[in-house]
């Protein structure tokens, strides 16, 4: 047991205060756990849970505001989650079990750190959590890693399924920190590993996330989120899709794709969309864009079958919103 101090942070700015010299506690279903196998050990806690950041509300022009509070059964469930962005109610849904998304937070999943086995355990080399240790899971036992956006350091997946429905709906992440608020697009908030896998995200240390913005898209109605897994629920992605497409007779107006479970970061998949977009919607255009989408792809040792799995859940989503839309 690693001793820490504890602090409740009454209001923003106390957590903002908090924020630079300890780790804020929101559903605690990453953080506790990383603490108890020693790969966390903060000086201080501050619990940011009594902060009003739990509504969902809507925005002038179409768009909806998620509370970096807000646990995700709330908001997958919300009437506006569910009705204008099936995507992401079915993306979160899809993730961990009743008990876990009753207490994990909308901030807290975006910052939530890789399944990666070499990380989670510190008798074991990982650049991720010791920098300059190497990397385990390059030579070792490499199944559930990468094969997009990986480096010769680190080849961890993004764990989050609802960051992959965010990536392809264009959110952006609201922070703000002493210099005031600024926003992150989604896409841009999480890092590839490159040369420093330790740093993972765009977010300040003394920075709160307050809320996630997910624009208008009308289309996104005909929207859908597919992941393949080992275990049918309870499971982190092997491969997953999130899909958005604009059919009109029979032509691809606009598409959406974003992928999970294979890349390093959540992926938007602009080589799919383009491949998509103008043409019919139909099988073998799916599977070109599917193909497009992997060309990039770099097989390890035991992963290489990613590759086969991640174009087949994207023709897979590609057809089932093809036929809704
Ligand atoms: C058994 C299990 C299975 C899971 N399966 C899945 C799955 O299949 N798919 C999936 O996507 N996820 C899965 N998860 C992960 C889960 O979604 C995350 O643990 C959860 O979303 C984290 O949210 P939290 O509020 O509990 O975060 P915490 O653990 O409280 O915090 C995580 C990190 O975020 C920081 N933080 C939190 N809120 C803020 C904020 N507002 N501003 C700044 N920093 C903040 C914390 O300081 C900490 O560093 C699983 C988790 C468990 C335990
Ligand atoms: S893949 Fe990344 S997280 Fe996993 S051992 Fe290598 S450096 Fe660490």
């Amino acid at each position: 047991m690693q001793p820490f101090q504890f602090i409740t942070a009454a209001n923003e700015r106390s957590a903002i205060e908090a924020a630079s010299r300890a780790k804020l506690l929101a559903g605690g279903t990453t953080l506790v756990d990383l603490m108890k196998l020693h790969v966390e050990r903060p000086a201080a806690l501050a619990d940011i849970n009594g902060l009003p950041l739990a509504k969902v509300t809507e925005l002038d022009g179409g768009g909806v505001r998620v509370g970096a509070m807000v646990r995700n059964s709330d908001m997958a469930r919300h009437e506006l989650i569910r009705r204008r962005y099936p995507v992401l109610s079915e993306a979160i849904l899809s993730g961990a079990s009743e008990q876990v998304r009753n207490m994990a937070t909308t901030g807290g999943n975006l910052l939530q750190r890789t399944r990666c086995y070499y990380f989670r355990d510190t008798a074991l080399p990982c650049n991720k959590r010791s920098p300059g240790s190497g990397c385990g899971a390059i030579d070792g036992y490499n199944r559930i890693h990468a094969v997009l956006g990986g480096s010769e350091h680190c080849i961890a997946t993004h764990p989050s399924d609802m960051c992959v429905a965010l990536v392809a709906l264009e959110a952006v992440v609201r922070v703000r920190g002493p210099q005031g608020e600024r926003t992150i697009r989604v896409d841009d908030f999480h890092l590839l590993p490159g040369d420093h896998p330790e740093r993972e995200h765009r977010l300040e240390p003394d920075e709160l996330i307050v809320s996630v913005d997910i624009p208008a898209v009308t289309f996104a109605v005909h929207s859908t989120y597919l992941k393949v897994r080992d275990r049918a629920s309870f499971a982190f992605a092997l491969a997953s899709a999130a899909v958005a497409l604009d059919v009109r007779a029979g032509t691809i107006q606009q598409a959406r794709v974003a992928l999970g479970g294979i890349a390093t970061k959540p992926w938007r998949a602009h080589e799919a969309e383009a491949a998509l977009i103008g043409r019919p919607a139909r099988a073998d255009v799916y599977r070109a864009a599917a193909e497009a989408a992997l060309r990039g792809a770099v097989p390890r040792r035991h992963n290489a079958f990613k590759i086969e799995l991640a174009k087949r859940t994207l023709v897979r989503a590609l057809t089932r919103v093809g036929e809704l839309a």
